[in-house]
């Protein structure tokens, strides 16, 4: 668990160490622009005139990491509740050749750190001993005024590094801000590169996008750019994007499954759900959600009036609480999600009461081993939840019964 007061003074015992030993060091980043926004930041980075032998030899081996020593980095670690606080050299990227990663770096000045950065908000560094910002990108203006802005030439920085693209969107869609004009005009001209960057980094972003409240901007926003094209094609059917858009605003706090199952469901079947998850690499637990929620968004419709043999596997499946609250986000006051929020409430053991009968059962009263054990199961389960039969008797007495129609 990290406390952010101990990470803020980790952050700052970071910059002193640095300072004391005669380097150049500010807090660098995302950190600032969370803290100018009065937001506590996630995590720091420190950016220092060392080079990473010198940090490493200042903190010591054992306080370190140097996973990242090659691009400059080295990470500090702190103590219990504190975090980690990532120190890099000052640097300036050489040519991005493959559209995401810089070919090489070359360690140089604040100001050269600062301009290798994609926007101005998170250009800024801040001196956390004279209380001081120092800005170099005109990131401070931007961040009073909620502009979202590329440092340099947009179109440049984009080609670099096609991630930016759907940074710039996940910025100003959580943040608020407004995508300044030639910023944007960029974002739509280059959004079918966002390709090259791999799926699991896109997949990455989307998650952070529709976790954070201002999800509905965000999927706007991707729409609007033309992003969602690229990276969610399911989504750009033509037809207007507002009822998704209110549909997953309504959510609470979904997990990514959820998110990705409310924009969907009304467009995609299962297999196609499933295609868009194994797109993005997704684990077979979160596509295995996403295309049963999809399969199972009408299942519900008749839940009132259903048998109970065949309501209850879905209301004890593992993603009802996932499949209730996307049926109540997209019709809101609809009476089978309160419906089975009340059957969730029964006791356990009328929930889900043990099985009557197993295979092992089966087995033993003689029946072959065989597709018709399902089927016998089903049926006696069904008949035991429809409270048809009561006892293992009773289970025993229906096999035979359906064994002899047969
Ligand atoms: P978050 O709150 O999402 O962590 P952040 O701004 O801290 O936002 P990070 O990905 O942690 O984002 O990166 C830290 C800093 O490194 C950024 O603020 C930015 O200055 C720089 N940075 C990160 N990714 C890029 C990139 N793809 N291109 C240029 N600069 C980047
Ligand atoms: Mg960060």
């Amino acid at each position: 668990m990290l406390i952010p007061e101990n990470q803020r003074e980790l952050a700052v015992e970071v910059v002193e160490k640095l300072r004391t030993a005669g380097f150049e060091a500010y807090w660098a980043g995302g950190c600032v622009r969370d803290r100018l926004l009065g937001r506590a930041p996630k995590d720091y980075d420190v950016a220092t005139g060392a080079v990473p032998d010198e940090i490493r030899r200042l903190f010591g081996r054992r306080r370190t990491l140097a996973i990242g020593a090659a691009f400059g980095v080295i990470h500090v670690l702190g103590p219990k509740g504190a975090g980690q606080v990532e120190v890099a050299t000052f640097r300036r990227d050489a040519a991005y050749s493959d559209g995401r990663h810089p070919d090489s770096v070359t360690f140089s000045s604040a100001k050269e750190d600062a301009a290798r950065r994609d926007f101005t908000i998170n250009g800024l560094f801040y001196d956390p001993i004279a209380d001081e910002v120092i800005d170099f990108v005109g990131g401070r203006d931007d961040l009073q005024r909620g502009i979202l802005r590329a440092i340099g030439r947009p179109c440049e920085r984009f080609a670099e590094d096609k991630l930016r693209l759907l940074r710039a969107v996940r910025f100003a869609a959580t943040l608020g801000f407004s995508i300044e004009a030639e910023t944007l005009e960029a974002v739509r001209k280059m959004a079918a590169e966002i390709t090259v960057v791999s799926p699991e980094r896109i997949a990455m972003e989307m998650r952070e996008m529709l976790a954070s409240s201002a999800r509905a901007e965000a999927v706007r926003l991707l729409v609007d750019t033309g992003l969602a094209d690229a990276v969610l094609p399911e989504l750009t059917t033509g037809e207007p994007i507002e009822p998704i858009l209110a549909v997953i605003n309504r959510l609470d706090r979904p997990g990514f499954p959820l998110a990705l199952a409310s924009m969907l469901y009304g467009l995609v079947d299962t297999a196609a759900a499933r295609r868009a998850c194994n797109r993005w690499r997704l684990s077979n637990k979160e596509a295995d959600r996403v295309g049963w929620l999809i399969g199972h968004f009408d299942a519900l419709d008749d839940a009132r009036s259903m048998r109970w043999s065949a309501l209850q596997p879905i209301v004890v499946a593992e993603g009802i609480e996932d499949l209730l609250a996307l049926r109540e986000a997209a019709l809101p006051g609809c009476p089978e999600a309160a419906y089975c929020r009340s059957l969730l409430e029964r006791p356990p053991e009328k929930l889900s009461p043990p099985p009557l009968l197993t295979g092992d059962d089966l087995h033993e009263i003689g029946v072959p081993q065989g597709p018709k054990y399902r089927l016998l199961l089903d049926r006696v389960r069904a008949a035991q939840l429809d409270e048809e039969i009561h006892t293992r008797d009773e289970a025993l007495e229906l096999v035979d019964r359906l064994m002899k129609e047969t």
